[in-house]
């Protein structure tokens, strides 16, 4: 899509700042609809750059007036910022502008929440605040003062002078402006503190909204456990006198590392037994430790521009993944991230939104907070890991903090830190970063004498923009099995180079069983010939957890789609070896509950289309609903002495074990309430002391088209609990027959408590129909409709919020023509619309694919 007032940036356009910053100073005077900022900011000649002109981003801002070295200046001004005539050697801007912070829905730079102000400036939000280089690549250390009656005023760094009416605030760490935080508001705290392995002692607040201080024990454990695990792990410590944690409602992402001041979507942060399920536990661990974590890889370090987005966000992904994995179940974080990874990179990877890990244009980066900068960023450093050794990779990140402190790095400057750190040549490993798309592994396997080979072809799929692309640097780790289950040949790694390459096993005494890709060593996807005997074999016998779980989860995809493209009976072998292992009392009832999970709809639908047929929604909503029938049928004898013998009477916590029994019974009463009519759920939803139980039972009976009643109870229970409230609204569209949810989302969004504003409740509605398939793309074309209506009304509310909303529609081309032709024109309504968003604008029109 071509468009002048949004123009496309270019990675290979970057150049430089032609300006540095030695320090910066701010102060803001705060009014709801006029609040003042001025700024005074010392700027120095880059000595590396000849080009002396001077451009400030500022979008939005009314300038009162600007000064040069105390010389009233009249800068040129457009709506993407400020240029002017500057001396040639260093000067001092100084500048007051004014802004409206009740007014600004989008939520960026500084606006109100609840009556509170708050702030987000990644990726360029800053440019709402004030005239500055708002570009990563120029860091700073800033002094904030605060003036405003309200009783808690919050900025980066240490707390500087203090009295009535105003605070001050000190950051001695240069960061560029996105990690700029301010909050102030009548909050309050639950404080804590840390002694750095150092012997710095660190002030710790988890900061709230009156009435929500009993949820915030679970978040200040979590943060002191992130300080000991990087301490220990990575030995890094923190660096601050403080560290800040603010709640807030209205929220586009889930959280914000500012430096010393992090800036949470109160979903992210709030929680205990009674309002919060173990996942919201878990992911709100892992968060604050992301956030945490991101004080080295992020701030200290940062990214040189936001094409190297990835240099943050992967690195620190996976750091919290190996924390999760520390603190809980290594195998069971493990199938977690995969389901996510295929879930939503696959399929980002697999349609018209693919992009490399580090993108090479785009219009608006806001586009690009997606899982392929994320998870697939992750899974490269997983890569890379694998491929150089635990030792290795910790001495390279040693020479990381190192070499780059205080630094705007790229991927090259880490690749070269992995280069010197090992004498590795990664110039074929970095094609990860530039070529789009998931590759796909075939693999095929000979035996002959003692000898059984393997053999692996890579193919990379093209991908919008991206056709001949060349063979990349595949891990793929494989474990060999006799068929006693014993290993003869224990986990290697095959480095998979060429295109097409044999690997070799010798002085074998019979054909062993293949356990490949083991622990999912390489993000691809694994296309392999293989018997029905082997997975069922795998199943039961791989000393593998992951690929345990793998085998049963193939076998689960093979006999759905054997019943929903040619009419098949639910598989009895699969069946069979289900409830062996459902019922094994000896392995994790956390990773008994996994193995429970069938593929989503989503998955199914993209395998067929793999396959060069249609998806069809209705019927692959039918299939799971036979399959589960099925389950059930098998297991009968075996749910209810399952479920009592799991049932927690401890008091509640959100720990691995009791986490992990409650989902395998929660799992369970699925199956059981399709059998006993909602006798055993109503009795669960009736005496659950935590919110895991409730939703369980809840979501068993809805699942039944049952549960009216518990519904309305639920509401009733938990109206003045708006997150509890989301889970509410979400469970309702989710668990919806194909035919009713439009209608269902549609009667949410009449509730005087749907507020389009805030982006958590219009993710519960509309994130919930995107994901109940068969509802979304029922014939009748009413969930395309009701959702284009939504994001037309959004999008001049919070561009953001709509533009990953759209990503709904990515997968529009798999389907039958009358789907396709609805869908299109849905796009093609919003793209026409007046004024669209250069979010929204982007998103659709590669949707589009224009
Ligand atoms: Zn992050």
């Amino acid at each position: 899509m071509k468009d002048a007032a949004n123009p496309t940036i270019y990675l290979k356009d970057y150049t430089p700042p032609s300006w540095l910053v030695e320090d910066v100073h701010l102060t803001f005077r705060l009014s709801p609809k006029a609040t003042r900022v001025v700024s005074r900011v010392r700027f120095v000649p880059n000595a590396a750059v000849s080009d002396r002109s001077f451009f400030l981003e500022g979008e939005e801002l009314s300038l009162i007036w600007a000064r040069i070295d105390g010389q009233e200046v009249t800068p040129d001004i457009t709506p993407q910022g400020l240029s002017c005539d500057v001396p040639e050697g260093p000067f001092t801007w100084e500048a007051e502008v004014e802004i409206s912070p009740a007014t600004n829905t989008a939520l960026e730079g500084l606006y109100m929440s609840n009556g509170m102000y708050s702030t987000q400036c990644e990726a360029q939000g800053f440019r709402k605040i004030t005239y500055y280089p708002d570009r990563p690549d120029v860091m700073a250390p800033f002094t904030v003062r605060i003036e405003s009656d309200l009783p808690v005023l919050l900025s980066n760094g240490n707390k500087g002078d203090t009295g009535e009416g105003f605070a001050e605030w000190h950051d001695p760490w240069p960061k560029p402006a996105y990690l700029f935080a301010l909050v102030a508001g009548e909050l309050v705290n639950l404080p804590g503190d840390f002694t750095t392995r150092s012997g710095n002692k660190v002030e710790l607040n988890i900061w709230v909204r009156p009435g929500d201080e009993d949820k915030c024990d679970f978040a200040l454990e979590a943060l002191k456990k992130s300080m000991v695990w990087d301490e220990e792990v990575y030995g890094r410590e923190y660096d601050l006198d403080i560290f800040n944690i603010v709640a807030v409602d209205d929220f586009n992402m889930g959280a914000m590392e500012n430096k010393g001041l992090n800036i949470f979507n109160s979903s992210a942060v709030l929680a205990n037994a009674r309002t919060a399920t173990d996942a919201n536990f878990e992911r709100i661990e892992a968060i604050i430790a992301h956030e945490y974590f991101h004080n080295w890889t992020g701030n200290r370090i940062t990214c040189r521009d936001w094409f190297q987005l990835c240099l943050k966000e992967g690195l620190t992904v996976f750091r919290d993944a190996q924390f999760t994995a520390d603190m809980r179940s290594e195998p069971v974080k493990r199938i977690s991230d995969v389901l996510d990874l295929r879930g939503r990179q696959f399929r980002e990877d697999g349609g018209p939104l693919a992009h490399p890990v580090r993108p090479e244009s785009f219009q608006e980066i806001n586009n690009f907070y997606t899982a392929t900068v994320y998870e697939k960023g992750a899974e490269v450093i997983g890569m890379l890991k694998r491929l150089v050794g635990d030792d290795a990779y910790a001495r390279a990140l040693d020479l990381y903090f190192d070499r780059h402190d205080g630094q705007a790095c790229t991927i090259e400057d880490w690749l070269k830190v992995f280069q010197d750190a090992t004498g590795r040549d990664l110039s074929q490993f970095k094609r990860w970063y530039s070529q789009a798309g998931t590759p796909k592994v075939v693999m095929s396997e000979a035996w002959q004498g003692d000898q059984f080979s393997v053999t692996l072809k890579q193919v990379l799929p093209a991908t919008p923009g991206q056709s001949d692309k060349k063979p990349q640097v595949i891990p793929f780790a494989i474990g060999l099995l006799d068929r006693t289950g014993q290993e003869v040949v224990p986990t290697t790694l095959l480095e998979l180079v060429e295109e097409e390459q044999t690997f070799t096993f010798n002085g074998l005494e019979a054909r062993p069983v293949a356990s490949p890709l083991r622990g999912f060593s390489a993000p691809v996807i694994l296309e392999r010939e293989t018997s029905k005997a082997d997975q069922v074999f795998l199943l039961a016998h791989d000393t593998d957890p992951f690929n345990r779980w793998e085998a049963g989860r193939q076998l689960a995809k093979s006999a759905l789609m054997e019943m929903i493209g040619n009419g098949a009976p639910p598989d009895a072998d699969y069946l069979d070896a289900l409830r062996q292992l459902v019922t094994d009392d000896t392995l994790d009832p956390a990773f008994r509950a996994l193995c429970m999970g069938l593929p989503s709809e989503d998955d199914l639908a993209q395998s067929f289309a793999d396959m060069g047929r249609t998806p069809d929604p209705q019927a692959i909503w039918e299939g799971r609903e036979v399959m589960r029938a099925a389950m059930a049928e098998v297991l009968s004898s075996d749910l209810m002495p399952l479920y009592d013998r799991h049932l927690v009477r401890a008091p509640y916590r959100p720990d691995a074990e009791q986490s992990g029994k409650r989902s395998l019974n929660n799992a369970l009463l699925s199956l059981i309430t399709r059998r006993d009519g909602g006798a055993v759920a109503q009795g669960q939803f009736a005496d659950a002391g935590n919110m895991t139980q409730q939703m369980g039972a809840l979501s068993a009976l809805l699942a039944n088209d049952l549960g009216s009643l518990e519904l309305a109870s639920f509401a009733e229970q938990w109206a003045h609990e708006r997150l509890v409230m989301d889970k509410w609204f979400m469970i309702q569209v989710a668990h919806a027959r194909p035919d009713l949810a439009a209608q269902v989302a549609d009667a949410l969004t009449q509730r005087p408590d749907f507020a389009m504003t805030n982006p958590n409740r219009f993710r519960a509605v509309f994130g919930a129909l995107a994901m109940n398939q068969a509802g979304f793309h029922h014939d009748s074309g009413a969930g395309y409709r009701l959702m284009a209506d939504w994001l037309i009304k959004l999008d001049p509310v919070n561009p953001q919020t709509t533009a990953r909303m759209c990503s709904a529609f990515q997968t529009w081309r798999r389907y039958d023509a009358d789907r396709q032709g609805m869908i299109r024109d849905e796009l093609l309504r919003i793209s026409a619309l007046k004024g669209l968003s250069r979010d929204t604008g982007e998103m659709v029109g590669r949707i589009l694919g224009d």
